[in-house]
């Protein structure tokens, strides 16, 4: 089938190499010129396991091909993917430009029958704004060309992408229309996802709606379950509880169950702040206050300040109010990216802290598998920012280390390194990667989230 992508983002460049590899033609659309001439010549612009190979081959393979006309783009596929950003805007809602936008460059260049598939995270109607806005276009153009407008939304995890689009636990579609034109839209994604669904059935057909609201419910349900976490490990720390045994006493109940219930210094990424926001602001324009994901998001940005608050306690000094007290300090950050496994730091807690460090004066010497240059991308001129190579290099005269996203490496440290190398002997842990008594029998301090007794 020939598919078309607009944006190659996340989203847009792992769908379409996923969707090229099991034999589709894909064209994938952005509007950046060089990232398009980059990925042209096979250079991925994001970190992510697995991608590199399969765009690559499916290039090779000519079932891959990338464009930065739109107009080529459109006359490409019978199917077209939104897979473009749906940033906040400044009210937290989510902004549509860049969505509407493809939808007006579709509409201005058909010459056929589309589908226009949204897959970028979108507030309940949406499809109805896309709809009206390649309508527009068409009458501008005094032209008559069906098309229909549905909702995919994608559930995708940076750091496990191709996997998740390899092998989707499901596949949310959203259609509307009745009749005759809902079976040739239906079967039309029938055929194009069934090498994701061998085994057993994986599409969920539902209401347009639905299906972009299916979206948010879901993001907002993750980031429902870490807040909560966080509210209990505060609560934990107070009560001289450790959260780590009440997360393997709660998780063990399948009703709950071990995922996703990890506490921590806050989610980041790109999705669940986003999201959380944009829900609180539709459910608010429609007269309605979200008391639960208000708490998620405020308990969510106070977590953010968790990892500071403890430096501040055990430097002696007020968060709110350091005065010269962290200042010259030298502090090692294992981690920047949101999460493992990717260079994405849009909203990373590492983000929060390390602009609290500098605005009393610290320095940080930070290093992350992955995010490195995304780093330098973003806080290149900054000064206190050292990069380091390695993560002993980063602990390399620093006065404390700072873990703050849980990458494997930094599992199984050489804590005999540490205590040689960082002056104050301190492990602040914003993702409880160590147990506190096997650090503290080395010699080191250890503050983690929640650990109360155990610490
Ligand atoms: P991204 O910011 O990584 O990429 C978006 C791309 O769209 C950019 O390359 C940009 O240049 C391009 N673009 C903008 N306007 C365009 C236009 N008119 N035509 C063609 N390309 C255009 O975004 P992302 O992380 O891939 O997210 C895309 C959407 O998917 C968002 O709505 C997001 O919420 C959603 N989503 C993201 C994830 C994730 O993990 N990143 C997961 C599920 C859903």
């Amino acid at each position: 089938m020939k598919v078309t992508i607009f944006g190659t983002g996340y989203v847009g460049l792992v769908t379409g190499a996923c969707l090229a590899e099991v034999g589709h033609q894909v064209m994938c659309m952005d509007v950046d010129t060089h990232k398009i001439d980059r990925l042209k010549d096979g250079i991925i612009p994001i970190y992510e396991p697995g991608l590199e190979p399969i765009v690559k081959a499916n290039i090779d393979s000519g079932n891959l091909l990338f464009t930065s006309n739109a107009e080529e783009a459109v006359s490409h596929g019978q199917v077209q993917f939104i897979a473009v950003g749906t940033p906040p805007d400044e009210d937290g809602s989510a902004d549509l430009q860049y969505v509407l936008a493809v939808a007006e460059s579709i509409a201005t260049y058909m010459s056929d029958e589309k589908i226009i598939v949204n897959k970028s995270t979108v507030p309940v109607g949406t499809a109805d704004k896309v709809r009206a806005k390649a309508q527009s276009k068409l009458d501008e153009r005094r032209v008559h060309l069906p098309f229909s407008v549905i909702s995919n939304p994608e559930f995708l995890k940076e750091g496990a992408a191709v996997n998740d689009c390899m092998r989707p636990d499901r596949i949310v579609v959203g259609i509307d229309r009745e009749g005759e034109t809902r079976g040739k839209v239906e079967a039309t994604m029938r055929e194009l996802y069934a090498p994701f669904c061998r085994n057993h059935e994986k599409i969920i057909f539902m209401d347009v709606r639905s299906a972009e609201l299916t979206k948010y419910a879901a993001n907002c349900m993750l980031a429902t379950k870490i807040s909560f976490m966080n509210e209990m490990a505060n609560i934990a720390e107070r009560v001289g509880a450790d959260i780590e045994q009440v997360r393997q006493g709660i998780g063990s109940d399948p009703r709950i169950g071990y995922q996703f219930i990890y506490p921590g210094c806050g989610y980041g990424g790109s999705c669940f702040p986003k999201d959380v926001k944009a829900l609180i602001s539709t459910s608010k324009q429609l007269g309605y206050k979200a008391e639960i994901l208000e708490s998620v998001e405020n308990v969510n940005d106070r977590q953010k300040h968790k990892l500071f608050e403890m430096i501040c306690q055990h430097y002696g000094c007020d968060p709110k109010n350091p005065g010269d007290t962290l200042r010259g300090k030298v502090f090692t950050l294992w981690g920047l990216a949101f999460k493992p496994k990717t260079d994405d730091m849009r909203e990373a807690p590492s983000r929060t802290l390390m602009e609290q460090l500098w605005a009393a004066g610290a320095k940080v010497q930070a290093y992350d598998p992955e995010a490195m240059d995304e780093c330098e991308r973003i806080y290149g001129n900054q000064d206190g920012l050292h990069l380091m190579g390695t993560p002993a290099s980063a602990l390399h005269n620093a006065d404390a280390l700072v873990i703050v996203t849980e990458w494997q490496s930094f599992r199984a440290p050489d804590f005999n390194l540490i205590k040689e190398q960082v002056a104050d002997q301190v492990i602040f842990d914003g993702r409880n990667m160590h147990e506190p008594s096997q650090v503290m029998d080395k010699g080191i301090g250890y503050y983690g989230i929640g650990r109360g007794k155990a610490i």
